[in-house]
């Protein structure tokens, strides 16, 4: 039989994220000391207050189906939050709990994109967008944003990309890759654009809310007559260090949740029962372990920036959250290495320069290809100072050979 795969995955780009992370799981696995900073995610463990109530909802057999769009008290829960933390009223039935931040917003583009609508994604970008986008159909609008402006569109850039066929806006904000914070008058500026254009909705991703060092954490739908257009994506991953557990939401208009909940129905049925007992402890519980785990991605930040600082031909712009370092790279575009076998190589773009480090430096970094960015390369720095200290040692040493 024909080994005929649909084009609609043909077309599909494969995560590369996950495929750095498993060629260094695999190079670690055959003994070679990697240091990987490619995979995004905290290194911490989940909450014990957390683990205590996945165990407690296994023992009280929480073991059947649930309702397709999520517990109604950790819907509840979630209203809650939102009330809370960014002022905004969602009634529980605004929320859809889904399997992971990265199922809401696929849903969330399912649900309001159609054939040929262009959805605007400010570049960098993280790598799903785009394949969700064309899975629905859609076309990706990039709009190239550098890091003299932070990494950050501005509302000119906006307005300019603005065409009759734009359906969508997806903004990231802490942003995977560049750590760009838009700020409250940066957001205004864009929802000030937008006023003119009411057929655009935006889709807010704010999985990395609580991962920011200005202290404030702004969402676009705190902006005037924007809530009802607005689409926010969050979820536990990232916040509470349950990556692993699959918890994601959206908070939005009864419609779009009426469809995105019609869709789940069909397609995973409701995210795992034991790990949304999780997520209700989560955002039920003690606090606290918010502020410990930024506070020390925080003290990383820091450290890796002047680090990175000292490797000659990386341009570091300060990121204000989540826990990416995304220097500029493209001055070493053109540098020369010699392998084993005396064969010359030249560093002709940034996958390059990641398949270099990883070589060379056994240091896993994703290229910023990868993120529509190629002048620059991702690190991801959730993991501890010591190794961050070897890692960023090891790829100054290796840039610093490069001919
Ligand atoms: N958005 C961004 C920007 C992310 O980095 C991630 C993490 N992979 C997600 C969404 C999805 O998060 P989750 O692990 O909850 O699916
Ligand atoms: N958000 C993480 C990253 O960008 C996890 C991997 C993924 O979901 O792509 O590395």
């Amino acid at each position: 039989m024909e080994a005929k795969v649909s084009q609609r995955i043909q077309n599909m780009a494969t995560s590369s994220t996950f495929v750095m992370a498993a060629k260094a799981a695999e190079m670690k696995a055959a003994g070679v000391d990697v240091i990987s900073l490619s995979l995004g995610e905290p290194d911490f463990n989940t909450p014990d207050h957390i683990k205590a109530a996945a165990v407690q909802a296994i023992n009280d057999n929480f073991s059947k189906y649930g309702p397709v769009p999520g517990f109604p008290e950790l819907r509840k829960a979630i209203a809650g939050k939102l009330k809370k933390e960014n002022g905004l009223d969602y009634a529980p039935e605004q929320i859809i709990v889904s399997t992971g931040g990265k199922q809401a917003l696929c849903n969330t583009i399912m649900a309001i994109v159609d054939n040929a609508d262009e959805v605007i994604l400010p570049t960098p970008c993280w790598v799903s967008y785009t394949e969700m986008v064309k899975l629905a159909g859609g076309v990706p609008v990039f709009v190239p944003c550098g890091i003299e402006n932070s990494f950050k569109m501005t509302a000119q850039q906006l307005r300019a990309a603005i065409t009759p066929k734009t359906r969508a806006l997806l903004l990231c904000s802490p942003s995977n890759p560049s750590g760009s914070v838009y700020s409250a008058e940066e957001l205004q500026a864009l929802a000030d654009v937008l006023k003119d254009y009411p057929q655009i909705m935006v889709i807010s991703d704010e999985i990395y809310e609580h991962i920011n060092y200005v202290g404030r954490h702004n969402s676009i739908a705190q902006c005037e007559g924007m809530k009802e257009r607005t689409v926010i994506v969050n979820g536990v991953s990232k916040a509470y260090a349950m990556t692993g557990w699959r918890i994601g939401w959206i908070a939005a208009e009864p419609w779009v949740a009426k469809a995105c909940n019609k869709l789940q129905g069909q397609y995973t049925s409701c995210t795992c029962t034991i790990a949304m007992k999780a997520a209700q402890a989560a955002y039920d519980g003690p606090q606290d372990c918010i502020e410990t785990m930024r506070a020390a991605f925080q003290r990383r930040r820091d450290l890796v920036v002047s680090l990175a600082r000292e490797i000659p031909g990386f341009e570091v712009n300060v990121p204000d959250g989540a826990f990416y370092l995304f220097p500029k790279i493209d001055s070493l575009f053109g540098r020369k290495y010699t392998d084993a076998e005396g064969c010359e190589h030249v560093i002709g773009n940034s996958d390059d320069l990641a398949m270099y480090l990883l070589q060379y430096a056994h240091v896993a970094a994703v290229a910023g290809a990868a993120f529509f960015s190629p002048e620059c390369i991702r690190f991801s720095y959730a993991t501890s100072e010591d190794k961050l200290v070897e890692a960023f040692r090891r790829v100054k040493e290796a840039v610093e050979n490069l001919k």
